[in-house]
């Protein structure tokens, strides 16, 4: 509860938001006469992302709410990251492809020829994900055997 004197509600919105705060409760004095409460989302701002609840049903909408949000962010993310990567069939698109985003490539897993990326492209190796398609391919640099592939990208 922010109980400062002296500073507008809005400041104290603006600071909690900087924080990261996902969700806002308001309760003033309309609300307490009237038994509810506003619940303002950080991911949605302005009006859109207001809602008005009863103060008996604030525990299990503040818990729905925080589910949605939680969804939210992480589909949105999870979107992001996939129209930000690509998967590129030769060096010269991988070279391109880490100009805006990041690349995911078989690699053949010999850190001298990930060195030479990082040199040539500036690109890093940024992980090796779990969900492999399986099988092998050829090392998007060296043209080598590669049984994994791999993300890559620019550090910003
Ligand atoms: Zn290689």
């Amino acid at each position: 509860m922010d109980e400062r004197e002296g500073v507008s509600p809005g400041f104290k919105f603006n600071d909690w938001e900087m924080r990261g705060v996902p969700l806002r409760l308001e309760i003033g004095p309309k609300d307490v006469a009237k038994g509810s409460v506003v619940l303002a989302r950080r991911d949605r701002p302005g009006k859109e992302g207001k809602s008005f609840v009863s103060q008996q049903d604030l525990p299990a909408s503040v818990a729905q709410l925080l589910e949605e949000i939680q969804k939210s962010l992480y589909d949105r993310a999870l979107a992001f990251r996939i129209a930000n990567t690509a998967e590129p069939a030769s060096y010269e698109e991988f070279k391109k492809a880490v100009e805006k985003g990041f690349a995911l490539s078989w690699w053949c897993g010999n850190s001298e020829c990930e060195a030479n990326i990082k040199e040539e492209t500036r690109a890093t190796m940024r992980c090796i994900p779990l969900e492999q398609p399986g099988g092998t391919g050829k090392c998007i640099h060296c043209g080598e055997l590669a049984k994994e592939k791999a993300i890559f990208a620019r550090a910003y």
